[in-house]
């Protein structure tokens, strides 16, 4: 049973017990949505950020670990089209971390990413493990009620919208499994081997004639996307209060995975145009096609953490341009055809399988 079952069945055993009314959408969404008073819903997230399977330790600065264990979780609410407000932070770790400088680098990243968004740490746990790092971080939103974004209000015709491009934290976790670091902890003389390169036949392909700096340059970016990644705050915002999304997720298993989540909840379908799709420039600078193909980075990596929504056809002259300095593109439409995601590159059509990241994969 993989973990998109495990959930599946436990909401439907969930579902057979009574219910408070004011649990507006339970297991199932990004967020869970609870209306405490007739004017505002709540909206709550948690993330668990296990070392060894959702990081590691040895190429993943403090700092940066506090960060991402805050983004994770601001992208969920962002994915409900709510205002982060509140923080709660648990953890575990190692005695030779938590005396070392590591506890307190953690936790200052984890605070400057709730200052620049305006979210207040309100609570937590914390606890000596044998060995490795476990962090759990909880985040809670706020939205005008009957506002929230759900996964499940896409229709037929709705216009399909992805934030920011995709493919770069995919690459950046290969940087790191080909051992590249981030810049502060980078050895001189050791420079990873580019993307790709040594990956068996057709890995000629990396960057031909541009010079090592740049190449460097990439390198670092797509280290960054993996490890510090940039939760859409802004648009999650924008998108919420002007009622402009049908539905939405946040990219975290990978574009083909939450789209299928996304036409499954709404009960519908989509096409998708692969030539749309906005790959990541310094995956497309790094990866030679046959090498690592940045379309399949971009369809099938997780992590990007953009955000994946449909909007009305009569309400797309009303999205904005950028918020925050970001971009949207256009990917494709939603259909009929119930839970299944087409993909089209010129001629050629096919069945876009959810090919995302997946815990207990049989
Ligand atoms: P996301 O990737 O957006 O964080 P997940 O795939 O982790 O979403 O979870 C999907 C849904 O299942 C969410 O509504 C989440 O709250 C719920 N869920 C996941 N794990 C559990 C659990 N152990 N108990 C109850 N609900 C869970
Ligand atoms: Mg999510």
């Amino acid at each position: 049973m993989n973990e998109f079952d495990f959930i599946k069945q436990l909401r439907e055993q969930v579902g057979q017990r009574k219910h408070p009314p004011r649990l507006i959408a339970g297991i199932g969404d990004d967020a869970a949505i609870i209306r405490p008073t007739s004017q505002r819903d709540l909206v709550v997230t948690t993330d668990l950020l296990i070392e060894g399977v959702d990081f590691h330790r040895y190429a993943t600065p403090p700092s940066l670990l506090g960060h991402k264990a805050l983004a994770v979780s601001l992208s969920d609410i962002a994915g409900m089209g709510a205002r982060p407000c509140w923080a709660f932070l648990s953890f575990g770790m190692p005695r030779d971390t938590w005396n070392g400088p590591g506890r307190d680098q953690f936790v200052a990243g984890f605070l400057q990413l709730a200052d620049t968004f305006g979210v207040t740490l309100a609570g937590g746990d914390i606890s000596a493990t044998e060995e490795k790092i476990v962090i759990d971080s909880i985040v809670l939103g706020e939205v005008a009620a009957g506002n929230a974004v759900l996964r499940s209000g896409a229709r037929p015709g709705d216009q399909i919208y992805v934030t920011g491009n995709l493919g770069g934290a995919a690459a950046g976790l290969k940087l790191i499994e080909l051992g590249a670091r981030v810049e502060s902890q980078s050895k001189p003389g050791v420079r990873p081997s580019p993307l790709g390169r040594g990956q068996g036949e057709g890995g000629e392909a990396i960057a031909t004639g541009s010079s090592v700096q740049s190449e460097e340059r990439s390198i670092q970016s797509l280290l960054l996307r993996q490890l510090s990644p940039s939760p859409r705050v802004g648009w999650g915002i924008v998108l919420g209060e002007e009622r402009l999304a049908t539905a939405m997720i946040d990219i975290s298993d990978g574009l083909s995975s939450d789209l299928h989540h996304l036409c499954a909840e709404s009960n519908a379908g989509a096409l998708v145009e692969a030539d749309a799709i906005p790959l990541d420039e310094d995956v497309k600078h790094l990866c030679g096609r046959r090498a690592l193909d940045p379309l399949m980075l971009a369809l099938h990596g997780g992590e990007d953490f953009e955000l994946l929504f449909t909007v009305a056809p009569e309400n797309v002259s009303r999205l904005p341009k950028r918020v925050d300095g970001v971009a949207i593109s256009h990917i494709g439409e939603i259909n009929d055809q119930t839970a299944t995601v087409t993909i089209r590159e010129k001629n050629h059509e096919w069945n876009l399988l959810p090919g995302g990241f997946e815990h207990f994969k049989e």
